[in-house]
C-alpha cells in the first residue's frame, strides 16, 4: 500500500511529489499520458508572474508571489532554464493608464515585488522596438520567463531519484473508500491501494472529483493559441509584454522565450478539455494583438504554432484544499494561470495540508534522511565552454555527432534525455528536453534520426516510435509495403 497517490503528473503534481519525497513516505504518481508534461504544463506562456495580477486576498495572488519569490533557488537546485526578464504591461490611453494603477495598487497589497509605474519615453528607452503611441507601463522587475516542460521533468526526475515511483500510461478509472484510511485506485493498467490521495489531474481535476463524490467545482476548459518566431525576431521584446485588457479580450502578450525565440499569444475561447488546435482566426487575433505591442513583429518568421487549454475553475481561484467528502482525498485543482508561476508554494500548500490530516490521524511525518534537492544536468552542448566540450567528448564520442542543425543538438544529448531518471519515450518528449525539432525546420531533417535513437535506446522497433500521445506512431511501415509493392530482402 502507497501513503500517497498523486494523480497527474503535470508541474502541479510533479511540483508536490518533488516536495513531499523530502518525507519517509511511500509515493507513487499516476500519470495517463506516455509522458510527464503531456498536459496545459506543455503549452502555456512560461511566465513567472510577479503577483499584481491575481485579486488581493486569494489563493492565486498569494501562491503566486511565494512562487515568484521561490523560483530563482529552485530552477537553480535543478539545472532548469530561468531568466529574471521583468515584465512590462503597456498603457497606450488614460483608461489604460487607470488599469496599471490599479495593478499597481493591487501589486503592492499581494506584496509583489520590485514594481513600479514608469513613463512611455522610459518604456521606449528599455524596449526600443515598442510601439510609439506607448504612454506607460507598470513595470514589475522580478518577473521572469522558464522553460516548462524543463522544469516539470525536472521536478519529476528529482522526485524519482528522491524514492517516489512514478506509473506511466496509467489512467485513473475510478476511486473507491475501501477503509476509513485506505482509497482503492483503479487505473487502466492495474488497482492500487493508498491512504491518502492528491488530485493533481489539471483539466480533468473536476472529473476526478466526482469519483469520489465532490461537486464543488467544475472546470471551464479555455483555450489559448501562440505563434513561436525564429530566434531571429526574438530580440524585438527583452520584457515580457502584456496590454491592457479591452471589451475585446484580455491581451496578447509578447515575450522572448529562454531561449531566445519570440512569442506570441494567447487568446481566449472555451472549448472541450482536449481541444489544442490552432485556427486561422484565432491565430490572426493574436497576430493583430501582438502588433499592438511590437508593431515591426514579422510574422512570416512563425516556426510553429500551438495552442494550451486553461482549467479554469468556475470559482475563480485555485481549488486547493482537503475534501469534506473523503478523509485523506486533496485536490489541487482549477490550477490556471499563474499555476506555473504559482507551482513550487503549491506545493508548500500541499505539504502543509498533507501535514495536517496526518496530524488529524494523531501521526507525524518523519524526514527522508537521504533527499536531495539537486538534480544535475550539463549545459547545452553548444553552451559548454572549450574545455568543457574537450571533456565531455573524452568521455563520450555521441557528443561529436550533431543531430540537429537547427538548434545544434548532438546524440549525446539524446542519448543522455532518453536515459535519464524520468528520460525521454517519445519523439516530443526528446524535442522538449533537448530540443532538437524545436528550430526552423521543425524536425524535418532531424526527426527521422531521433526515431532512430529513440528505438536503438529503448530496445524498441522505429515502427513502435510514438510522437507524443499513445497511438501516435511515427511510421506505419516500409514505403514499398505500405504501397502494396513486393519488399526484396
Ligand atoms: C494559454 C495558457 C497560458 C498560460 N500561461 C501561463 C503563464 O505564463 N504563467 C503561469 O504561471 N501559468 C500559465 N498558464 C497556466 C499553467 O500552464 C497551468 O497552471 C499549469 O500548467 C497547470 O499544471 P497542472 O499540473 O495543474 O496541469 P497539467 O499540466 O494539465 O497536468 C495534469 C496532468 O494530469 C494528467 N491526467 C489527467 N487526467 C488523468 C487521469 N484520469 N489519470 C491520470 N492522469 C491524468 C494529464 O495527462 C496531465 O499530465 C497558462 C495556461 C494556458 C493554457
Amino acid at each position: 500500500m502507497f501513503d500517497v497517490a498523486i494523480i497527474g503528473a503535470g508541474i502541479a503534481g510533479s511540483a508536490v511529489a518533488r516536495q513531499l519525497s523530502r518525507y519517509d513516505l511511500k509515493i507513487v504518481v499516476l500519470e495517463k499520458g506516455v509522458e510527464v508534461c503531456q498536459g496545459t504544463t506543455k503549452a502555456n506562456s512560461a511566465i513567472v508572474h510577479g503577483g499584481f495580477d491575481a485579486k488581493e486576498g486569494t489563493l492565486k495572488a498569494k501562491l503566486n508571489v511565494l512562487g515568484c519569490k521561490m523560483y530563482p533557488s529552485i530552477c537553480k537546485e535543478l539545472s532548469v532554464e530561468y531568466k529574471n526578464n521583468g515584465s512590462l504591461v503597456l498603457a497606450f490611453n488614460e483608461n489604460d493608464m487607470k488599469h496599471i494603477h490599479e495593478l499597481y495598487e493591487r501589486g503592492l497589497k499581494n506584496g509583489a515585488k520590485d514594481i513600479e509605474i514608469i513613463n512611455g519615453e522610459k518604456v521606449k528607452e528599455i524596449e526600443p522596438n515598442i510601439n510609439d503611441d506607448v504612454v506607460g507601463a507598470l513595470w514589475c522587475k522580478s518577473s521572469g520567463i522558464v522553460c516548462p516542460f524543463n522544469l516539470n521533468i525536472a521536478l519529476m526526475e528529482n522526485a524519482i531519484t528522491n524514492g517516489v515511483k512514478l506509473r506511466l500510461e496509467s489512467e485513473v478509472l475510478d476511486i473507491k473508500k475501501i477503509e476509513d484510511n485506505c482509497f482503492e485506485i483503479k487505473t487502466k493498467k492495474e488497482i492500487i491501494k493508498s491512504k491518502y490521495i492528491i488530485n493533481a489531474a489539471g483539466v480533468y481535476s473536476d472529473k476526478i472529483n466526482y469519483l469520489i463524490g465532490g461537486n464543488e467545482f467544475y472546470i471551464i476548459p479555455r483555450k489559448g493559441e501562440y505563434k513561436v518566431l525564429d530566434k531571429s525576431e526574438g530580440y524585438k521584446a527583452s520584457h515580457t509584454l502584456f496590454t491592457c485588457p479591452t471589451e475585446k479580450g484580455k491581451g496578447v502578450l509578447v515575450t522572448k522565450t529562454v531561449h531566445g525565440n519570440l512569442l506570441v499569444g494567447p487568446n481566449a475561447k472555451v472549448v472541450e478539455k482536449d481541444d489544442i488546435t490552432t485556427s486561422k482566426s484565432g491565430l490572426k487575433e493574436i497576430m493583430d494583438g501582438g502588433r499592438k505591442s511590437i508593431p515591426n513583429i514579422d510574422f512570416s518568421k512563425t516556426i510553429t504554432s500551438f495552442a494550451g487549454v486553461r482549467a479554469t475553475p468556475n470559482t475563480g481561484d485555485f481549488m486547493i484544499f482537503k475534501s469534506k467528502v473523503a478523509k485523506g482525498f486533496i485536490n489541487v485543482a482549477g490550477i490556471e494561470s499563474p499555476g506555473l508561476a504559482s507551482a513550487p508554494a503549491i506545493a508548500l500548500y500541499v505539504e502543509d495540508l498533507l501535514k495536517q490530516i496526518i496530524h488529524e490521524d494523531n501521526k507525524k511525518l518523519e524526514l527522508n534522511k537521504s533527499f536531495n534537492p539537486i538534480r544535475l544536468k550539463n549545459k547545452a552542448f553548444m553552451e559548454m565552454s572549450i574545455e568543457e566540450q574537450k571533456e565531455i567528448l573524452s568521455k563520450d564520442e555521441r557528443y561529436k555527432t550533431i543531430i540537429c542543425r537547427c538548434e545544434n543538438i548532438t546524440e549525446g544529448e539524446i542519448v543522455d534525455a532518453i536515459n535519464r531518471p524520468c528520460g525521454a519515450k517519445t519523439v516530443d518528449g526528446v524535442k522538449r528536453r533537448v530540443r532538437p525539432g524545436m528550430g526552423r525546420c521543425q524536425g524535418g531533417f532531424c526527426g527521422p534520426k531521433v526515431v532512430e535513437i529513440l528505438a536503438r535506446e529503448l530496445n524498441i522497433t522505429p515502427q513502435e516510435v510514438l510522437k507524443d500521445y499513445e497511438n501516435s506512431k511515427m511510421l506505419v511501415g516500409k514505403a514499398k509495403e505500405v504501397r502494396g509493392e513486393t519488399v526484396e530482402i
